[in-house]
């Protein structure tokens, strides 16, 4: 049994008065309401560092599951009752720490936001007393852990926030927060840019809501609906015993950015490329552009980001492409229920020659595969299909039908030419000829039943 989670966006609208945005000041609010919550973040982190040994205290844990009764960690509710006690003035306790008064310190901050930033604010102190107790022990004497920081997302608990969606009139459709407007607490509607893709994946009943959160940027502001579901899906062992298994296996390349390969009783059964529609040849020439006004500049200005749109731009266009790629990866998984998704191990790629702008895009071109492999992952995971990474170790070279050596090639005027890139794959002991990518998938399947006398005995599966 696992679990998954993921992310809906409600942006806030903020495009002005007269086409349906928030009034002025409103964007105030919220900034005034970050900054009030990070400095009582501050305010409970000095706290917890001045008691250390409460955080890793040690009490009698009863068990959920069992009723058992156990020595373990102070649980975070009961931490959480105990900071409040100590800071917080209440009518049967009007006298917490002299030097701790939260209530003094932020009269009306709202109890709901006082306890989502304790809550946060455990699990930040918690993680670095581990590491510096680590980092004590090992004796060593730079890497010294920093202390957290207190900024954070606000989390918006149930009492902060409310949603109210006109199921009527779609335009019509406000979130109403309770912020800080720089002297009193109060509640203000913000309008949202709301659509049916919200509603369709908030009203999915598989998936349980948990708090939602308040992202604050430079031009947007938006609130993050988190959900997760369980997940029940067999361990690659047991499904390798399977003689009808399905495997889905994914060859990801350049060009083609993913060819995907579905087999059962060692028959291919369906083959899907997903083309990259140019990416890597549009990408190649913005970084022409990127490097020829590095060239022209001189050095870069060290703690300066040049050529910011024209980054963000790519970063956008790699993006939505990992997106649609695995996707598509996942449409076909969706289509055989129980199958196993299979990956090679992606390579740590070694530096590139050439100019600058093709070393540039060889790396971008490396790390779009990495996106792609990890959402792949994990939109397979939601469906419960288990993905498993092999060596991959000669998929590119050897032939998927005979397991012989094999060559690249391109034809040049109707001749067989023998070249590194090729995009076609001959087998000189079989005959076999095929697109080079999609004879790498299919040794992917190969390398997962270790079928070949090429692919190595002792693989690390992940
Ligand atoms: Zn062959």
């Amino acid at each position: 049994m696992g679990q998954t989670a993921r992310t809906t966006k409600l942006l806030l609208d903020f495009s002005g008065r007269a086409s349906g945005g928030a009034n002025p000041g409103k964007r105030e609010h919220l900034a005034a309401t970050v900054e009030i919550l990070n400095a009582a973040r501050r305010f409970y982190l000095d706290f917890f560092l001045a008691y250390p040994d409460k955080l890793i205290e040690c009490t009698q844990v009863i068990s959920k599951k069992t009723g058992e009764v156990r020595e373990g960690l102070i649980s975070a509710e009961n931490l959480l009752t105990w900071a409040e006690f100590q800071t917080v003035e209440t009518r049967e306790h009007p006298t917490p720490l002299p030097d701790w008064n939260f209530s003094r310190a932020f009269p009306d901050l709202p109890n709901r936001y006082r306890r989502s930033v304790i809550k946060d604010v455990i699990g930040k102190a918690r993680g670095y007393l581990t590491t510096l107790t680590k980092w004590q022990t090992s004796g060593k004497k730079k890497g010294k852990p920093g202390r957290p920081t207190a900024t954070n997302h606000p989390t918006l608990y149930a009492g902060t926030f409310s949603l109210d969606l006109d199921e009527l009139d779609l335009r019509k459709s406000f979130v109403r927060l309770k912020v800080y407007d720089g002297s009193a607490w109060v509640w203000v509607h913000y309008p949202t840019l709301y659509n049916r893709y919200f509603e369709q994946r908030r009203a999915d009943e598989a998936w349980e809501a948990e708090s939602p959160k308040l992202i604050l940027n430079k031009k947007t502001a938006a609130i993050h609906f988190l959900q997760t579901k369980k997940v029940s899906a067999k361990k690659i062992v047991e499904s390798k015993q399977d003689p009808d298994l399905v495997t889905v296996a994914v060859d990801l390349n350049v060009k083609y950015l993913a060819v995907i390969t579905v087999r059962q009783h060692g028959v291919i059964k369906e083959t899907r490329f997903v083309s990259d529609h140019g990416l890597d040849h549009h990408r190649y020439h913005h970084l022409k552009r990127v490097a020829k006004k590095q060239w022209q500049s001189g050095k870069p200005v060290k703690g300066e980001h040049s050529n910011q749109q024209l980054w963000a731009h790519m970063r956008r266009q790699n993006a939505d492409c990992a997106q649609k790629t695995a996707r598509a990866i996942a449409e076909v998984c969706e289509k055989y229920p129980g199958c196993v998704l299979v990956f090679e191990r992606l390579r740590k790629i070694k530096q590139s020659n050439g100019s600058k702008s093709r070393r540039l895009n060889r790396k971008q071109a490396n790390q779009l595969k990495g996106k792609i492999n990890q959402l792949a992952k994990e939109q397979a995971y939601a469906i419960g299909v288990v993905s498993v990474e092999v060596n991959p170790h000669g998929t590119s070279q050897y032939c998927a039908r005979c397991g012989c050596k094999g060559v690249r090639f391109t034809y040049q005027a109707g001749q067989r030419v023998t070249a590194k890139g090729g995009k076609l794959f001959y087998c000189p002991a079989c005959h076999y000829e095929c697109h080079a990518d999609f004879n790498g998938s299919v040794n992917v399947h190969h390398s997962f039943f270790r079928e070949f006398h090429w692919q190595p005995r002792v693989h690390k599966s992940g």
